[in-house]
């Protein structure tokens, strides 16, 4: 089965993706407005430190520019952003170069970039990110002159003390902001992903599968007689089921981030790069984990109902109303079974609907 994303040493989970490719969207237009100000920063003081840094700005302009190109449909968008960032910072440091290396005034501009760090990359990344930019720091001074830096090391350390200071002070708000997107993203009592997940992540999807090779499978699977468990074991008991349902189904899934509890007693396994006999042997090997032994003391079974999209186009909607149908025609046939929709089927459903 293959995959069109997967984690990375970057983002080590799905989510951390989420958020770079989320936050790309935010800082795009405010970089654009901090380049303006550094730009007119750099033309004020052109006459004292020349025009070379100005020529500098507009290459990390052109970068970004290159970077920002189709990075929503890279299957790695998170390292063709730490290019551009890398890159951002070497033309930083090519301009403390060429203005005057250790008495440069840009030598705490590479503070700046450092706070972007935190507010795409989790710890990883902000630690890479300091390591460069401090070994680029050590370069365009000791390395440039280090007598110079012998004879009165203060702006080196300034610059030390700005980056370091930047890159401690944004972390918190690292955390707070992960914190939040996971609070708003999982189900409270499966610990699952929410319906709001499941909406970002098809957002998503839709825009990578968009003239791609894959194609992408759904499940949607639904607990039987689920209301008959409530009312013999009462709700508490209810709940129980619906957490064992869900650690069985995670724990047979490809990745916690493709299952979803969608409504109360219903979930659905969405599997980027699965065919649809991929996705039916899938929807089987959970059907059969979740009906294999009592819950506690309660047998369960769930009915799944399955289709895929076309290769190279993902319409969440219409692939899910296919896989919504064949759950019907599951519960209809007899429940704790797997029924398929292809799309031959839903264009006969068509023809017949029409006729
Ligand atoms: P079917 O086999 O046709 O799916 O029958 P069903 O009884 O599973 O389906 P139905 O839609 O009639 O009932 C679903 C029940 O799920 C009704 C509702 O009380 C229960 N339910 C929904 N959310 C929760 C929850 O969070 N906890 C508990 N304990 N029950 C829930
Ligand atoms: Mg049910
Ligand atoms: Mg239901």
């Amino acid at each position: 089965m293959g995959q069109t994303q997967g984690t990375s040493w970057l983002c080590p989970a799905e989510a951390d993706r989420a958020r770079l490719l989320d936050m790309e969207r935010r800082i795009k237009p405010v970089r654009a407005a901090a380049m303006g100000i550094l730009g007119a920063a750099l033309i004020a003081s052109g006459p004292w430190v020349g025009w070379w840094p100005v020529l500098v700005l507009l290459v990390s302009l052109a970068a970004f520019a290159v970077v920002d190109r189709g990075i929503e449909k890279a299957p790695r968008p998170e390292y063709r952003m730490a290019a551009g960032w890398a890159l951002s910072q070497l033309l930083i440091a090519g301009s403390i170069v060429l203005s005057d290396g250790l008495h440069s005034p840009a030598l705490c501009w590479l503070a700046i970039p450092v706070v972007t760090l935190s507010s795409r990359f989790s710890n990883r990344g902000v630690a890479a990110g300091l390591v460069l930019t401090i070994g680029l720091l050590l370069a365009v001074t000791i390395g440039l002159d280090h007598q110079a830096v012998m004879d009165d090391p203060s702006n080196l350390i300034f610059a030390l003390g700005a980056i370091g200071a930047v890159g401690m002070l944004t972390t918190p708000l690292m955390v707070s902001d992960q914190a939040h997107r996971s609070d708003a993203r999982i189900d409270a009592l499966t610990g699952l992903l929410n319906r709001h997940a499941l909406e970002l992540r098809i957002a998503e999807l839709e825009m990578q599968a968009d003239g791609g090779d894959v194609t992408i499978g759904v499940i949607v699977a639904d607990l039987d007689h689920f209301k008959a468990v409530n009312d013999a074991h009462g709700h508490a008991t209810g709940d129980d089921v619906l957490r064992g349902t869900a650690d069985r189904l995670r724990t047979h899934g490809r990745a916690f981030e493709l299952i979803y509890r969608i409504g109360g007693e219903e979930f659905l396994v969405l599997l980027p790069g699965a065919s649809l006999q991929d996705t039916i042997e899938h929807a089987e090997a959970l059907r059969c984990a979740v009906g294999s032994r009592p819950i506690g003391d309660v047998p369960v079974t769930i009915s799944c109902g399955v289709s895929a999209s076309e290769v190279g186009a993902f319409d969440f909607q219409r692939v899910f109303g296919r896989a919504d149908a064949a759950l019907y025609e599951a519960k209809q046939a007899g429940r704790d079974q797997v029924r398929v929709r292809t799309l031959d089927d839903a264009a006969t459903a068509l023809a017949r609907t029409a006729a």
